[in-house]
């Protein structure tokens, strides 16, 4: 049944009806910032409602956009990756116009929207009629549909590691270089464990001390969430656990360390 695809847009307009009341007292938001957090607006559909109704200087990335400006500015890289499609919405915001702003902007977005729709297609493209021939990347290279670049998305994966946080009272840390592939590669960091009873394997031998669990940390790589473990060992002296070195804190603020574990020894 069609109108079932209807329910979660008809619920969001109802929530964000009474968002308005409650938090807006009745008068309907006119700044992307503040649309932004009603039910069921996106960043791109506030940003065209700020800009089409109101005038505001702020870009929008929906999917034609994207499309016309890939192509005007040659932007090849990957918008399956967040970095670079945060990098376009910064270029798209650096090309707004400047002067006679409130008036300009809708007729700016409105005509993104269309040559994204009209013109600038996702195949065979009418280029010769686009008024931005001119200086258009794509088109001069003479092959548009090569942009945008949007490969598959990988899905995203998650893995659970456990470090072993060891100190001494002078504050020194054990440290392990990390093998020259994988993950922090060549790197020193904490001894890292695939699991709670592979660190407490490796540390019982060598020490009674408690081991004291500390607050997980995530870590969010390209393709994969790391949930790192911390596990705290309090030592009294230089004690030797093996492979790796005992470094104080001069030492540690010179070498190349992994950033979650710098942020967690440093
Ligand atoms: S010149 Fe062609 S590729 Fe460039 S924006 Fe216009 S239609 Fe798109």
């Amino acid at each position: 049944m069609e109108w079932l695809g209807l329910l979660q847009p008809s619920r969001n307009l109802h929530r964000a009806a009474q968002d308005v009341m409650a938090l807006h007292r009745g008068k309907f938001p006119r700044d992307a910032l503040t649309l932004k957090t009603l039910p069921g607006i996106g960043r791109s559909t506030a940003a065209a409602v700020a800009s089409l109704c109101f005038g505001e200087p702020i870009a929008i990335l929906d999917a034609n956009v994207k499309r016309v400006l890939t192509r005007y500015l040659g932007f090849g890289q990957d918008l399956a990756v967040a970095k670079n499609e945060k990098l376009l919405w910064e270029k798209a915001q650096t090309l707004l116009p400047t002067q006679h702003v409130t008036q300009a902007m809708p007729h700016y977005t409105q005509g993104m929207m269309d040559l994204g729709a009209t013109l600038c297609t996702p195949k065979n493209p009418q280029c010769l009629q686009c008024p931005v021939k001119e200086n258009c990347k794509a088109a001069k290279e003479g092959k548009p549909e090569n942009y945008p670049v949007k490969t598959k998305k990988l899905k995203r994966t998650s893995e659970q590691l456990w470090l072993l946080y060891a100190k001494t009272k002078n504050g020194e840390v054990w440290m392990v270089q990390r093998p020259q592939s994988g993950i922090w590669a060549g790197l020193y960091c904490l001894p890292v464990f695939e699991s709670y009873e592979a660190l407490q394997a490796f540390v019982k031998p060598k020490s009674k001390l408690d081991l004291q669990d500390m607050p997980v940390v995530k870590h969010v790589l390209t393709h994969k969430d790391l949930y790192l473990h911390p596990v705290a060992l309090h030592l009294n002296n230089h004690k030797s656990l093996g492979q790796g070195h005992w470094f104080d804190q001069q030492t540690i603020a010179g070498i190349g360390l992994p950033a979650p574990i710098r942020k967690l020894v440093a």
